[in-house]
């Protein structure tokens, strides 16, 4: 029996409600998406209001609690933005860019039913292939599938021709495109010519530079970094070209980092929260030490700015408690303090803090020395927590995050779903195709994810073909409505190797849970997937107590 039939019908009339403030939420992202790109205008933050007023009401019908909070404070920061000295003033705009941006972080699963909206503040300019032709068609093969959209440079002309008709949201491009060396000096001399025309450089796709040779040299890699290159492979497997470009296509502009202001006095913090919000950060303030760890948990910081003397414990203590928890061990601490003795200040570095700023400081270059420390704690970390071949977080984190969500269902009085995945009859396709072509289909599958779940789902590879996702705050039916659509949309796409095509489904057990009936949830889970194998595959089942 599938699952539509069921379903009761006050399920789907709550999704169905529940789907219009979504739409809504789409409007003002395709909105300001539309807008922020030229200088805003009195008429168009109007038509903002107007459809956050929307957005207001429908969420407050529906209650949806958080996004009504987002939504005041959207339409809060439209008010200020509309006084005519406000309407583009930087700083503002960067804070509310950063609201809208939670707002579509807090409600939209990247691909849910309505395919005629675009969703997210989605980037869809092109991905710029610049590589040989052989690349080139295996790159755009599998761009498609993901609805990925690429163009083919086919030489230098056409780079010109093109790089003016478009924007791209990232280059692929091969060191010797076009001869030895050349592939970087044609982005060298793009960028060069692009920075003596504007001055803003953020609308500027990624560079993603690759060589098929078998190493590189030091000079490449300078030239490349030179040129811009954020990343640069050697002799790369498409699917890991795919992951790092899909960041970017579907990415905002930029995730703001999230930084925990940690100091006693609210006027010192308040200065603090000013220099990074204005620098588009998200801030969170704590003044009295003994909250820091309940904050933390609940903020989930990238980068803490701390002070030394507060009242109760000092911060190179508060320092040392931090990082007797391994989940903190990577996260950088920034202490800020008057205390000007480099002894202290060592002793402050050397008991676990990453760097030693003294007041009173310029706000720019705190906002500089975060945003450093912030962008090397997120590749670290990623390094460490994800898997290399999807991305997807690495079997010790998603459960790390498991435990972490029922911390939080507890506090929350929320409910909480997870959902077991494994591919079916998977050694077949290894045993037909070739583990390549296996390993091909494992990361098909990682995107799909993806690309289909909310961000705040956190999604994780269990094991070889075995995925894992938690979904926070949902019911029991809707988690397996959503994984019950993945399915369906998985099994129909078209898997190659070679000439032939073929198909592959997987099944699915999901288990729901709360802070009072959290034991035994993989457990659970896991029995659900094996009831779902044994209906036959292909097939999502919820664990039911009782069955
Ligand atoms: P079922 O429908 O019961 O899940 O059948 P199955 O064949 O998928 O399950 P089984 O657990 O028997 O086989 C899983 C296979 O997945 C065996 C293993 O070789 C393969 N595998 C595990 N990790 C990877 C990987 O990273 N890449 C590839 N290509 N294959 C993998
Ligand atoms: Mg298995
Ligand atoms: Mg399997």
């Amino acid at each position: 029996m599938s699952h539509t039939e069921k379903e009761r019908p006050t399920d789907a009339l709550r999704r169905h409600f529940a789907n219009r403030v979504t739409n809504q939420v789409r409007v003002i992202l395709n909105r300001w998406r539309i807008m922020h790109e030229h200088p805003l205008t009195p008429e168009n933050v109007e038509e903002l209001r107007h459809e956050t007023d929307n957005l207001i009401r429908r969420a407050q019908r529906f209650g949806e609690k958080r996004l009504l909070d987002l939504a005041h404070d959207i339409e809060d920061q439209l008010i200020v933005i509309q006084q005519p000295e406000l309407l583009n003033d930087k700083a503002s705009l960067r804070k509310l860019h950063a609201s809208i941006y939670q707002l579509g972080q807090n409600s939209l699963r990247r691909n849910d039913s309505d395919h005629n909206v675009d969703h997210h503040i989605p980037n869809k300019k092109p991905v710029f292939l610049a590589v040989n032709s052989d690349m080139a068609n295996k790159l755009t093969e599998q761009l498609n599938h993901f609805d990925i959209n690429s163009q083919v440079v086919q030489n230098s002309e056409h780079f010109k021709q093109l790089s003016q008709q478009y924007e791209a949201s990232a280059f692929i491009v091969d060191i010797h495109f076009q001869g030895n060396d050349q592939g970087i000096n044609l982005l060298q001399s793009w960028s060069q010519q692009k920075n003596d025309t504007e001055n803003q450089s953020d609308t500027r796709g990624a560079m993603i530079f690759l060589t098929n040779e078998h190493s590189a040299s030091l000079q490449q890699r300078l030239a490349a970094c030179r040129a811009g290159g954020e990343r640069f492979f050697v002799r790369p497997a498409v699917p890991q070209l795919i992951r790092s470009v899909e960041k970017y296509y579907s990415a905002t502009p930029f995730e703001p980092y999230k930084v925990l202001i940690m100091d006693d006095s609210r006027s010192q913090a308040m200065f603090c929260e000013k220099a990074l919000t204005q620098a588009g950060m998200i801030t969170h303030v704590v003044t009295d030490p003994m909250n820091i760890l309940h904050a933390m948990e609940d903020f989930e910081p990238e980068i803490i700015v701390m002070d030394m003397y507060m009242p109760g414990c000092t911060g190179t203590e508060l320092a040392a408690v931090i990082r007797q928890q391994a989940q903190y061990l990577r996260l950088p601490i920034i202490f800020l303090s008057a205390e000007d003795d480099k002894d202290i200040q060592l002793k402050a570095m050397s008991q676990g803090g990453d760097d030693f700023l003294t007041k009173p400081i310029d706000p720019a270059h705190l906002a500089t020395t975060v945003q450093n420390r912030g962008q090397r704690a997120r590749v670290l970390n990623n390094l460490i927590v994800r898997d290399s071949l999807t991305g997807l977080f690495n079997h010790t984190h998603i459960l790390d995050r498991l435990q972490q969500a029922c911390r939080r269902a507890k506090e929350n009085k929320s409910q909480v779903c997870f959902a077991m995945v494994d591919i079916d009859f998977f050694k077949k396709v290894n045993d037909n195709y070739g583990h390549p072509v296996g390993d091909k289909v494992i990361s098909a599958l990682s995107l799909f994810l993806k690309q289909r779940l909310r961000k705040t789902d956190s999604i994780g590879r269990y094991g070889g073909e075995e995925f894992a996702v938690i979904l926070p705050d949902t019911k029991g039916e809707d988690a397996l409505h959503v994984m019950n659509d993945i399915r369906e949309v998985f099994s129909q796409l078209e898997h190659s190797a070679g000439d032939t095509e073929f198909k592959v489904s997987f099944s699915c057990g999901v288990c729901s849970f709360t802070g009072d009936n959290s034991d035994n949830i993989v457990e659970q889970a896991d029995e659900a997937l094996y009831e779902a194998k044994r209906q036959g595959r292909n097939n999502v089942q919820l664990f039911l107590p009782d069955s």
